[in-house]
Formats: structure tokens, C-alpha cells, sequence
């Protein structure tokens, strides 16, 4: 179990970074020159000209150096690294189906946590947590009073999850500090890969409860007090894994904010194309409709003479899957769930009620789906007498990225020579509330089948490193190099 000291910032480990260290920045802003070594005082002091001025000896080192000048442009991230990191993460909490279960706040959630922070303290990270169990993983920069430029997303997974979701946003943050180590690379700003809790929100709501939390869209107390169907409380499961930190939630500063992922739906595929440049998140509406007729014998009731809720109820979940082919192409309908009452084969149902679950891609969007939804509702209530309750249980508002965001991830695509088009997500990501605290944007790459939240969730290699390429060159655009 770690030491709630063990997460400080901590010097030493800072102190280890400072060799090889970087030269200046040098013409066109993808063209660096490595330095090596410090120049030393008596360069400077006793060298061979001393009258020349004291800086001269370190531009003579840069010209020297010359010859080890990067080309920033052509930098990659190591695919083969990363992907043996994403199948080493899932082997905690492996499932006999290639997937992995790994709840969050659980004794895998630990295991998971506790490799993460190692492989980034072995990078030479700082590690801070907060006390919702955020981690921040921090790899310094030249200029350490910018705000960080930050990558990250989750490890808790779904009871049925798979390799992908949310693990490949941490790693492969923790990849492109690896390749900066490996190419002795300095930003300007520092990088931070940073690992959220209870993103699924499965064994506890609400989702995303980390980045909610740091984004003050509820309070500390209220993620603590929420219980499993055990009865145990995220604060308690939190101290017991010992991912209580000091850090207060938010009280981070963030310059910019990427999110890379799985698209976790089948568009990217469909189309044949590697990167997903997201413009936003869908708003979301969810509501409960109950349809209140009459329950009566299945026999001798006449056609005419029936109170059928069902009957009722069956018409306006078509028309929930109809306003969104109206509002097409990011409007989307779905009824997931039903109860029936009496549920019995013979007997008229005299209730039903069911969900409704409306998106689009602008508040406006899915509020005149909704209001489509109700009108009609009410029609067919009128036009058969039947009751027809629509109550709204739940509303996350429509989130666009941020422009200067979603451009550095597409010019990274393009420079890159990646397949890209712009997509939305359809499913909520730890970037929406990131989206309200920093400017921020997220890179998807294609999935099999579009599944996700299923043991057979897979990803091509190709797309994990392709993925990651982008991030690497949008974070490194948007830090200074
Ligand atoms: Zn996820």
C-alpha cells in the first residue's frame, strides 16, 4: 500500500530528469538541437577567447550539435512499447473471454493504479494524487509555471469490459512521455498523463465521478457517500485501497486537455478511417414514460373496448427512434429498457413504463427531439384516453471541443499522413468536464464492430499507434518544443 507522502511532488525524482538536457529552440518551431551536457563556467570563464561574451561557447555547442538536430515532424511513438504495456495492464482483472473485469476502487483497481504510477515514476514522473484518487503522473518542462498540457482518461472497466476503453487514453499518455525520454526531448510546458476514478460508473454513480469531481459538477461528499449494492462507500473503498491523496480535487491548473480513445462505435470503420477528429460530445436526455391503461382478460375483452397501454406505449417508442432519423446525421432514439404490468401473456398490460434516451449533437438539437416526442405523446393520449406521463430523469448538455483542440489534433492527422474525419461521441468521456475547466479535444480510433463495454472489444496495433502518434504531436504543438 503506498504512503500518502509517496504521491507529493517529489525532488529527488526531479533531480534525476535534469541529464541530457535540451538546447533552445532553433528556427522553424519543428527543428530542435540537442545539447548534451551543461556548458560548464569555465567555458565561459577560461576558455579559449575569453573575451568573447559568456554566451558564446554555448552557441558554439549548439552549432556543434548541429548534426543531432531532430526533426520534430518525424518523431514516433514506439506501437510495439504500448501495445505490450495495454496487454500487460489487462492482465489484471483478465476475463476467460479476452477481456478484463476491473472495478473500480476494487483490490484490481489497486493492482492497476499501482502499475500505472510505477511505469510513470520509471519514466522519471512526479506522481500527485487528489482526494477522489485522480492521479496526476507530471514529466517536467523548461517553463514549470505553465499550466501542464494533459492527456489521460480511466483503468476501472465495466464487470464485462475490455483492453481498450479508457486504458488506452492512460497509456498511451504514458507512451508519449516515454518517447519525449527516449529522444531527449524538453517541452516547454510541462506534460501530465493523468488517471481518473470511476469513469463507468458501474459499481458506483455517478460516471465519471473523478473528472466530476475535479470539475466541481458535485461535491467531494456527495462521490464519497455513494454505495455499491454491497453497502460499501466510495470513501471507504478509496482509504482501503490507499488512494487518498492530499490534492484537493481541481485544484490543478490545466493548459490544454486531449483524450485519446477507442471511438467505441462503428463510424471510423464503416468509413475506413484511422483517425476520428472530435468535435464534441452528443447532449443527452433521458426520461422515464409511463402509458396507464386498463388491465383486462386477453379473451373477452373486444379490440374496441381495450385500454391497452401497451398498445399506446408502442407507438411512442416509434417515435422516439423516428425523431431521431429526423434529425439525422447525430440524432439518435433509443428505448432500453421496459416494464410490462401484470406482465402475464393473458392479460391486457394496464401499465407500461419505459425509458427514453435522446442525443444529438446540440442542446437545441435534442431539445425539439424531445418536444417532438412529448407532442406526440400527448396526441395519442388524447386520441385514446390513456394516461401518458413523460418525467426527465436526466439531462448532460451538448459539449463542443475546442477549436484551437480539435485543430492540433487534425493537423497532427494530416502531418502525419493519417485518414481522418470529424465524428462526435456519442458516449460521455472524463474530456466533457475537462471541456469546462480547459480547452480541450479527443482523438478516436476505430474499433471492431464499433463494440465496446464487451469482452470482445479489440483494436488494431496499427490504430493504437497511429492514435497515439497524434496525440504525441497535438500535446507537443500545444507545449513548445
Ligand atoms: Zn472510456
Amino acid at each position: 500500500m503506498f504512503e500518502r507522502s509517496e504521491f507529493a511532488h517529489d525532488p529527488a525524482t526531479r533531480e534525476q530528469r535534469k541529464g541530457p538536457r535540451w538546447g533552445t529552440v532553433y528556427g522553424s518551431p519543428f527543428l530542435c538541437l540537442l545539447s548534451f551536457g551543461e556548458a560548464k563556467e569555465s567555458d565561459s570563464a577560461a576558455g579559449p577567447n575569453p573575451g568573447l561574451p559568456r554566451n558564446h561557447n554555448i552557441l558554439r555547442k549548439q552549432q556543434m550539435t548541429a548534426a543531432t538536430a531532430i526533426d520534430i515532424s518525424t518523431i514516433r511513438i514506439n506501437g510495439d512499447r504500448l501495445w505490450a504495456s495495454l496487454m500487460e495492464l489487462a492482465q489484471i482483472g483478465a476475463t476467460q473471454k479476452g477481456g478484463v473485469c476491473r472495478l473500480t476502487l476494487t483490490d484490481l483497481d489497486k493492482q492497476g493504479r499501482d502499475l500505472i504510477v510505477r511505469w510513470a515514476r520509471e519514466a522519471g514522473m512526479t506522481v500527485t494524487i487528489d482526494k477522489i484518487g485522480n492521479g496526476f503522473m507530471r514529466r517536467a518542462g523548461r517553463n514549470n509555471s505553465l499550466p501542464p498540457i494533459m492527456t489521460g482518461s480511466h483503468i476501472d472497466t465495466q464487470p464485462t469490459g475490455g483492453k481498450f476503453d479508457g486504458n488506452y487514453g492512460v497509456l498511451a499518455g504514458i507512451e508519449v512521455v516515454r518517447t519525449l525520454n527516449d529522444l531527449g526531448i524538453e517541452t516547454e510546458a510541462p506534460i501530465e498523463v493523468a488517471f481518473w476514478t470511476n469513469e463507468e460508473g458501474s459499481r458506483f454513480v455517478p460516471v465519471m465521478m473523478g473528472s466530476g469531481v475535479f470539475a466541481k459538477a458535485f461535491t467531494l461528499e456527495h462521490a464519497y457517500a455513494a454505495t455499491d449494492t454491497e453497502g460499501k462507500t466510495v470513501g471507504a473503498e478509496l482509504a482501503r485501497i490507499g488512494y487518498v491523496g492530499d490534492q484537493e480535487p481541481g485544484d490543478h491548473p490545466i493548459g490544454a486537455y486531449f483524450e485519446t480513445h477507442i471511438e467505441q462505435g462503428p463510424v471510423l470503420e464503416d468509413n475506413d478511417i484511422t483517425i476520428g477528429v472530435v468535435q464534441g460530445v452528443l447532449g443527452i436526455r433521458w426520461f422515464d414514460c409511463t402509458v396507464t391503461g386498463m388491465e383486462a382478460h386477453a379473451g373477452p375483452t373486444p379490440m374496441a373496448l381495450r385500454r391497452d397501454a401497451m398498445q399506446v406505449a408502442t407507438h411512442i417508442m416509434q417515435e422516439t427512434v423516428a425523431a431521431a432519423l429526423r434529425h439525422a446525421p447525430h440524432g439518435r432514439g433509443t428505448v432500453g429498457m421496459v416494464q410490462v404490468h401484470p406482465n402475464s401473456r393473458n392479460v391486457i398490460p394496464g401499465r407500461v413504463k419505459f425509458s427514453i434516451d435522446l442525443r444529438n449533437a446540440t442542446d437545441a438539437l435534442v431539445d425539439q427531439m424531445a418536444d417532438e416526442v412529448k407532442a406526440f405523446a400527448a396526441r395519442k393520449a388524447a386520441e385514446t384516453g390513456l394516461d401518458v406521463k413523460i418525467e426527465m430523469v436526466s439531462s448532460y448538455s451538448a459539449i463542443g471541443f475546442h477549436a484551437d483542440c480539435i485543430d492540433a489534433v487534425a493537423r497532427a492527422a494530416a502531418k502525419l499522413g493519417y485518414s481522418n474525419m470529424p465524428v462526435v461521441s456519442g458516449a460521455g468521456h472524463d474530456a466533457v468536464y475537462m471541456a469546462k475547466l480547459a480547452s480541450s479535444g479527443m482523438i478516436f480510433i476505430p474499433c471492431k464492430d464499433g463494440i465496446s463495454h464487451n469482452e470482445i472489444e479489440d483494436a488494431k496495433p496499427e490504430h493504437i499507434t497511429a492514435g497515439c502518434n497524434v496525440l504525441l504531436h497535438a500535446m507537443l504543438e500545444r507545449a513548445g518544443t
